[in-house]
């Protein structure tokens, strides 16, 4: 295998550092944290194991190697700043979605592995408490709940065959509505809701240079604006970037969404943008005045194409989704102004008494989509030590920090170790690989036509 970055797709969007080698800053998140950039790879270097990408996807397999092996030599190379992607511009949900929804994966998966997947993603979730908590990681993690509002009849239909499933799988969900539902949140165009309590949210930018610091205190050596231009496959394997080269036993490939440009799983992992607006801080009256004060849940509406909303620890609403875009020939964009106009009005349409708020900061990003929204973690290469995790399909907070407990024991396991397992039930998450979605202008042409048909759903059920 041998994968070169196509640096085309990359003009449209922010590189992460300016050419006198400041941050440049992309959203909200990156404002609140003070980000340096550090220096690149300006060198040769042999290591045990390269990752490509500071993401969340990245730094944990670092972790995570570490913590099995700490002798490893492992070297980090992030094109822009650790954070840069989307790790570091999400809406914080750290929440156990899978696929579409539970029942989506019940449907497809079947009771058993649907049930076993989902245990994985709580897993994931309970592993970010606990990460956190451990290392003291400051990123305003808040155990807000997570609250999947319905709209329409449709959707309330779904949301009441997604709680019964859940409840048969063993989670425990509460059904809403009525007064309790405005205990959460009040705003009449929401009849009810599935609550899950497990959930929490986290400032994303704030968590991804906590862990650049973890890993880095445990000797990975960690090098920012060193986009890997080349990779040629081999025994080591060799990674070229504008300064320097590495050569590793192996490699994780921990880029996500932007493999597209590295012709990596590309057509199977699709380069999809999802974006958000933020509010001003609210006041005390603001927040009471639409229920939102004392319980401060995460939302989410129930629809193809979702709103996700949430408080940040300043007050503020952020509030995202209202489309997904693949852009022909997977060009990489930070902003799309047709989108944050409609995210306005929807954000208007739910919450009147809000009208006047102002809106402060709005951004995007590119996650990882696959065809059947599953994740992919698995090995390739001629030598088998090309490794990948990806395609969480817009909910991989929680896996992709949780990735490296997955796929680090793969690795290790790859270079000799014996006594290292997977954690349980992860099987579903490995070699799952996705399906092609052909060469460029089909694609997109296949992609619009898909996205017409969800828009006309959603609107059709008024959702
Ligand atoms: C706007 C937005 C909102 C989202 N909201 C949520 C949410 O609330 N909850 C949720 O669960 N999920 C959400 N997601 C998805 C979630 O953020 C991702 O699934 C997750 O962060 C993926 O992490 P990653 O490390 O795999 O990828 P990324 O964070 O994208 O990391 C990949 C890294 O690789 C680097 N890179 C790329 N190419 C190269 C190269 N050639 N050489 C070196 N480095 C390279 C990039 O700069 C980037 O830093 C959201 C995504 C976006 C964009």
């Amino acid at each position: 295998m041998h994968l070169k970055l196509d640096q085309a797709p990359w003009q449209s969007a922010a590189k992460g550092v300016d050419a006198a080698g400041h941050h440049q800053p992309v959203g909200y998140w990156h404002e609140t944290v003070s980000i340096t950039p550090g220096a690149p790879l300006a060198d040769q270097l042999d290591c045990d194991v390269a990752i490509v990408g500071g993401g969340f996807t990245g730094l944990s397999t670092a972790y995570h190697l570490k913590l099995h092996k700490p002798e490893l030599e492992i070297a980090l190379v992030e094109a822009g700043v650790v954070g840069h992607g989307a790790s570091g511009r999400n809406g914080g949900f750290v929440m156990p979605l899978l696929g579409w929804d539970l029942l989506y994966a019940v449907d497809k998966l079947g009771d058993k592995t649907a049930g076993d997947a989902y245990r994985v993603m709580y897993d994931a979730v309970s592993y970010v408490k606990q990460t956190v908590a451990e290392h003291q990681l400051d990123c305003d993690l808040e155990a807000t709940g997570y609250l999947l509002l319905n709209a329409c009849g449709a959707r309330e239909k779904r949301g009441r065959r997604e709680y019964e499933a859940a409840h048969r799988l063993g989670f425990e969900h509460q059904w809403l509505e009525g007064d309790a539902l405005n205990a959460y949140i009040n705003s009449d165009q929401f009849t009810s809701g599935v609550f899950d309590p497990h959930p929490c949210v986290i400032n994303p930018a704030k968590l991804a240079r906590a862990m650049k610091e973890l890993i880095a205190s445990l000797g990975v050596r960690v090098y920012e604006q060193s986009p890997l231009l080349e990779l040629t496959d081999g025994q080591p394997a060799v990674l070229r970037t504008p300064e320097g080269e590495l050569h590793a036993r192996q490699v994780m490939l921990a880029v996500n969404g932007y493999g597209e440009a590295l012709g990596f799983l590309k057509s199977r992992i699709l380069p999809v943008h999802t974006f958000i607006v933020l509010t001003e801080p609210l006041t005390a009256a603001q927040l009471d005045a639409v229920g939102w004060s004392e319980k401060r849940a995460s939302l989410e509406s129930a629809r193809n194409f979702i709103h996700y909303f949430r408080l940040t620890a300043d007050n503020r609403i952020l509030f995202g989704g209202e489309d997904a875009k693949l852009y022909y020939q997977g060009r990489y964009f930070d902003a799309d102004d047709a989108v944050f106009d409609a995210l306005k009005e929807r954000f208007r349409a739910y919450f009147p008494a809000l009208r006047d708020v102002a809106f402060t900061h709005q951004w995007g990003g590119v996650l990882g989509i696959s065809l059947d929204m599953f994740p992919s973690f698995g090995a390739t290469g001629d030598h088998n030590n090309l490794f990948y995790a990806g395609g969480y399909s817009g909910h991989g907070v929680a896996l992709s920090n949780y990735a490296g407990a997955i796929i680090a024991p793969l690795i290790l396991r790859a270079g000799g170790e014996t006594n290292v397992d997977t954690p349980p039930n992860t099987p579903f998450f490995v070699g799952h690989k996705p399906f092609w979605l052909g060469f460029e202008p089909f694609r997109y042409l296949g992609v619009q036509a898909y996205r017409a048909l969800l828009r006309a759903q959603d609107s059709i059920q008024g959702a």
